[in-house]
């Protein structure tokens, strides 16, 4: 029905730059053609792109320098200026149709993650900052990748107990201090997961440190398999 209703909703512009579209839920050719797909070869742990293939299990710098808490990531996009600025679209911009296209790139990009049938848990936001923002762009991300692969999203299992400010600006290891202790999991989770991974929805993988976070409180709580599925992450030059 959500499909019906977009056909005859009035047609939104480019998410981006705002040109003239004939389909909803899409990006104009210009746009589209700057975003840049992460593809194989990559990291195996952070999802990183290497340049060439490396071979079988080779980790990024990265990995072996800062071995995450999670146990993979993956990302659709580079974080560059087109990807930041769907983002921005989708979080600030009154674009949350873009869900629809952004929950398909990632739903793609996970691919190694479904047959596992985990469960989905957007990263949640203080309450303070969701009554700001009126939603949860992480639960909309959530959502629609489980409208694509058939999985459950959980609301509620983690919880954000600290308010935290904005991570933008922040230096690698201020990151993971502002965030670190901010989330606490909900008492009956293991009950509720009843063994299943989980993969974590974010919107931006930055330093990694808000789903390293993340990943510690669920796994002091027990759960052995946390994966993270992001619509960009940072990638430093020379990577
Ligand atoms: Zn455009």
């Amino acid at each position: 029905m959500g499909g019906r209703a977009a056909d005859f909703a009035f047609p939104p512009g480019c998410g981006v730059c705002g040109a003239p579209l004939a389909e909803p839920d899409a990006l104009c050719p210009s746009c589209w053609g700057q975003l840049r797909f992460i593809s194989a070869p990559m990291c195996p742990r952070l999802g990183i792109p290497f340049a060439i293939e490396l071979g079988p299990g080779a980790l990024s710098a990265e990995a072996i320098a800062d071995p995450p808490v999670f146990d993979r990531s993956r990302a659709a996009l580079v974080y560059n200026d087109l990807a930041r600025a769907l983002v921005a679209q989708l979080k600030y911009g009154d674009r949350t149709d873009l869900a629809t296209l952004c929950g398909r790139l990632m739903a793609q990009a996970g691919h190694e993650f479904w047959g596992e049938a985990p469960v989905l848990m957007p990263v949640p936001l203080h309450w303070r900052r969701q009554a700001m923002r009126r939603f949860n762009q992480s639960v909309l991300l959530a959502r629609e990748i489980g409208r694509r692969t058939g999985l459950a999203a959980m609301g509620g299992g983690l919880r954000r107990v600290r308010h935290t400010r904005q991570q933008v600006g922040l230096s690698g290891d201020a990151r993971a201090r502002n965030v670190a202790g901010a989330f606490a999991v909900s008492p009956r989770l293991l009950e509720r997961l009843g063994g299943r991974r989980v993969v974590l929805v974010d919107d931006v993988v930055t330093t990694g440190a808000t789903a390293n976070a993340a990943a510690r409180a669920l796994r002091r709580a027990g759960v052995d398999h946390i994966d993270v599925i992001s619509l960009a992450r940072v990638v430093r030059q020379g990577d």
